[in-house]
């Protein structure tokens, strides 16, 4: 493992509150340490966000929202294609505060940053096509006319994994719909949003249009936000147990909600799959984010012939990985997120091996600072391991031999969650057949990962319900109304 040295400085990025266009402290003067998870090390500060500050950027948001929404699609567009363009010129910048945040390799920084941008474009063309409908009544005696119209301010509460792409996919159809926010990035890693937010400032979003509340108290500044009738939308990403209670919490105001959740992906290996393919696949859905992914495969189901040859070429991968601080040159695979993650990682890799599970490699922590887990494949793991079952979040690869397509979907659905699966096959018949089959709101299909800004990305069962991205995206966003026109 390299160690981190002082030479990677963290870029020029804000550091307060952006309330109603104006750079402000917490109400109450406090701030919180941003940690590097590489290295344990405080890398800046941020306005810690009080309730107080939370409830004036719902004010900002809500006497911004008239103005916005009224504001030409064509320009709402315009201003979202100038972000996407500076968000890509400014690429290496913000992929370095985001590895310097969160940890992860600064080519996958990067990658997400684009991936981010995306959306910003998508969204950018998406604004001057959000149509309605004209219908003869079926007795013929009216027209039948449809709007759609922007639903309101909107509340975003984001995760710590991806922390800039899963505010874009919130921000990009809010805008362009014309729906003003308040977004709430993860405390862990609230300065890839502070550092967006400038853009989207200096791209000409006005005032008040979006507001970014950065706080440790994440329920305290949420509720008074969630309890105010004049919110009409909120958006959460991040884990199942969380999203339950702010559902519970917009019950009261029949508040609209988008909810992004955990997942427990099933990555299937059939015996006609192209084995470098599905390999190939296995390492960019485990590894990606460093296995911290609502999207990354969580177990591995094998056809039983192949299951050992597929276990021994994975592990042969994922041991060539360079494991260390994710801006140092060459390394693939950066720390978790805290000591919390790497333990529950641990964890679970012990009741595996505990149960009787072969570690092929990896199956520690790696000593030293920072939150390092090795690149770990498990084969032989036995039913009733936790790992199975529990979002595993770290680099670790559970293989599971199958007997028959039967046994594999039956296996693969067996889960509350139901975000992805992956699927390797070259039958055609049998792909079509076991995709109809899974529990799941997306599909790889010999394929190794779904997100696109064009798709509709989202889950089933215990993984949420809405959509981000794709022409589904913007329908989180407003509200149908329909005139019935006398003819
Ligand atoms: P988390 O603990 O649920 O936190 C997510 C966000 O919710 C953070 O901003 C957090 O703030 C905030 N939060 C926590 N408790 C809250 C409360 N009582 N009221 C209001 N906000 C609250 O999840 P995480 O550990 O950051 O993220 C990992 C999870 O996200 C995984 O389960 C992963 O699968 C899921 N995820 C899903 C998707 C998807 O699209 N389906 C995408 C990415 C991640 P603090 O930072 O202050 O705790």
């Amino acid at each position: 493992m390299t160690t981190h040295t002082d030479r990677v400085a963290l870029p020029d990025v804000p550091t307060r509150l952006l309330i109603g266009g104006e750079w402000r402290d917490a109400s109450d003067a406090k701030t919180f340490a941003v940690e590097d998870p590489a290295t344990g090390e405080p890398i800046a500060r941020v306005a810690d966000g009080t309730p107080q500050d939370a409830v004036a950027a719902l004010d900002a948001a809500c006497a911004a929202q008239q103005a916005w929404a009224a504001t030409a699609p064509r320009e709402r567009s315009e201003i979202l294609r100038r972000s996407y363009e500076a968000v890509v010129a400014q690429a290496d910048a913000l992929a370095l505060v985001m590895t310097l945040e969160m940890g992860k390799p600064r080519a996958e920084s990067r990658a997400e940053v684009l991936y981010a941008a995306d959306f910003l474009r998508w969204f950018a063309e998406e604004a001057v096509r959000i149509e309605g409908r004209v219908a003869p009544a079926p007795n013929g005696g009216s027209r039948l006319l449809t709007f759609r119209q922007p639903v309101g301010p909107c509340y975003a509460i984001t995760p710590w994994n991806f922390p800039m792409a899963m505010g874009t996919r919130k921000l990009g159809p809010a805008l362009a719909a014309g729906c003003t926010i308040v977004i709430k990035p993860a405390q862990q890693t609230p300065l890839s949003m502070l550092a967006l937010a400038r853009i989207l400032e200096q791209a000409g979003v006005p005032a008040g249009v979006v507001n970014v509340l950065t706080a440790t108290s994440s329920g305290a500044v949420s509720r008074p936000i969630i309890d105010d009738p004049r919110l009409r939308k909120l958006t959460f990403t991040g884990s199942t147990a969380v999203g339950k209670l702010l559902v519970e919490q917009s019950a009261k105001n029949l508040l609209r909600t988008s909810m992004e959740l955990g997942g427990n992906a099933p990555f299937l290996v059939f015996a006609d799959a192209d084995l470098d393919a599905a390999v190939e696949g296995a390492v960019i859905a485990k590894m990606r984010n460093i296995g911290e992914a609502c999207t990354a495969a969580n177990r591995f189901h094998v056809e039983a012939s192949v299951a050992e040859e597929f276990a021994v070429r994975l592990a042969r991968r994922l041991a060539a990985m360079k494991v260390g601080h994710g801006a140092d040159e060459g390394v693939a695979v950066g720390p978790l997120i805290d000591a919390t993650q790497r333990d529950k990682v641990a964890g679970l890799v012990d009741d595996a091996l505990g149960r009787g599970a072969r570690a092929l490699t990896g199956g520690a922590r790696v000593d030293g600072p920072g939150y390092f887990y090795a690149p770990t494949v498990l084969d032989r793991v036995p039913q009733g391991a936790e790992l199975l079952r529990e979002e595993i979040f770290g680099p670790v690869a559970p293989i599971v031999a199958f007997a028959s397509e039967d046994e594999a979907v039956a296996a693969a659905n067996d889960t509350e969650y139901g975000l992805v699966a992956y699927l390797y096959t070259q039958d055609l018949k049998r792909a079509f057949r076991v995709s109809e089959r899974l529990e799941t709101g997306m599909i790889g299909l010999n394929q190794g990962m779904v997100s696109n800004a064009a798709a509709p990305f989202g889950g089933v069962k215990q993984s949420g319900f809405g959509r981000e991205g794709g022409h589904e995206g913007i329908d989180e966003y407003v509200e149908v109304k329909y005139i019935a026109m006398a003819t």
